[in-house]
């Protein structure tokens, strides 16, 4: 398995990590024999989050008596100083680990988020814990690029988790040599654009040399040939799975202008109708509708199989918003993959107000 510097961690990570969200939907043993199979295959970057269900329960039994060999990445998604503690606590229990390698904050997308977890206790938290000694590292996470770019100027964070596929190259402008340049690792998620790459229709077969090849692999080989990231971590739910995603991490990946570019327009046929989660809208909307959690929802109910979960939560925190809508399409203004954002809506309610 080849490998790349973290930034100034410098843990040498294997350059494709286990995404630890699809494992959730598993029964346990099974579950424990896909992120085996994954490290036995070279993976040393294990992301979970304390978010992610019984994600990080199953990854502390797989890591059993490994431990020391991997860099075990976790997230916070809480607001306050002692949440933050307490899922700090949380996910080392579970995780039957006595230190988190990195812990990030998580899905920060917004500068006035950022200005609150920055200010609110729940960095300062994660630095006691640090100087505890129960973590190593901390990162943030989020879609909004010019977010993450704001939050590495600080120099609190020593990586991060950003999007970047082939229907979403943004990274490569700003937030990736600015990387380079304060040696902060960079993780990318989503490389299949939320699953949905990782689905091809038909229609979205490429043909790369002359011969077919699935979405998922052009799309991880388009995202491991980007010299400014250190690890892609795709989610892996099943050992076909793995066997398909961690063999291109062994072969130096390099993809010629004019392949990419083809790659590129191909995916946009598919990708383009899918929320990237960048954030732009959130503050354009006046009915104050959260359009890229219902989407995200979206995914989980389609692509993970997470219907009762999404259902449930569309239900409880959107339902009576999304109902606002007047269509009056101020978020399609901002919207950088020039979503159909008040149809799209539409078919998210379909969906998941099936209950
Ligand atoms: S079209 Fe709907 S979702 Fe978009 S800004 Fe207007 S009210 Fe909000
Ligand atoms: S709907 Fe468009 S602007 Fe809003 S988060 Fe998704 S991709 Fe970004």
């Amino acid at each position: 398995m080849l490998k790349r510097r973290l930034g100034r961690t410098n843990f040498e990570t294997s350059v494709v990590g286990f995404g630890g969200i699809p494992i959730l939907h598993r029964p346990k043993e099974e579950a424990v024999k896909v992120v085996r199979r994954a490290i036995e295959m070279g993976v040393n970057f294990i992301d979970t989050a304390n978010s992610y269900g019984d994600s990080e329960n199953k990854i502390g039994e797989a890591i059993k008596g490994i431990r020391e060999q991997l860099f075990i990445s976790t997230k916070s998604q809480f607001r306050t100083g002692k949440e933050v503690k307490e899922s700090i606590e949380e996910s080392l229990r579970r995780l039957a680990i006595e230190k988190i390698d990195i812990i990030f904050i998580h899905s920060v997308d917004s500068e006035e988020e950022l200005e609150h977890r920055l200010k609110e206790g729940v960095l300062e938290t994660m630095k006691e814990a640090r100087q505890a000694g129960k973590v190593d590292y901390i990162g943030i996470s989020g879609h909004n690029n010019k977010v993450l770019v704001k939050a590495i100027k600080t120099g609190e964070f020593d990586a991060i988790i950003a999007t970047y596929n082939l229907t979403n190259d943004d990274g490569n402008r700003e937030l990736f040599p600015l990387t380079r340049e304060l040696d902060v690792g960079v993780i990318v998620m989503k490389p299949l654009v939320g699953g949905y790459l990782a689905v091809p229709p038909e229609a979205v077969q490429f043909r790369v040399e002359d011969k077919a090849t699935s979405t998922a692999e052009a799309s991880l080989r388009f995202v491991l040939s980007n010299p400014y990231i250190t690890t892609v971590i795709p989610g892996m739910g099943t050992i076909e799975e793995v066997e398909e995603d961690v063999p291109l991490g062994y072969i130096p990946q390099k993809m010629q202008p004019s392949e990419v570019k083809e790659l590129q327009e191909r995916a946009k046929e598919v990708g383009y109708t899918f929320c990237q989660g960048c954030g732009y809208c959130l503050s354009k909307c006046p009915q104050g509708i959260d359009i890229q959690g219902v989407f995200r929802l979206l995914v989980f109910h389609q692509q993970y199989g997470m219907k009762e979960w999404s259902e449930r939560v569309y239900h409880e925190n959107h339902e009576a918003r999304v109902s606002l809508c007047d269509e009056c399409q101020s978020c399609m203004e901002v919207c950088p993959t020039q979503l159909d954002i008040p149809a799209k809506l539409r078919e998210a309610t379909a969906i998941l107000e099936s209950r």
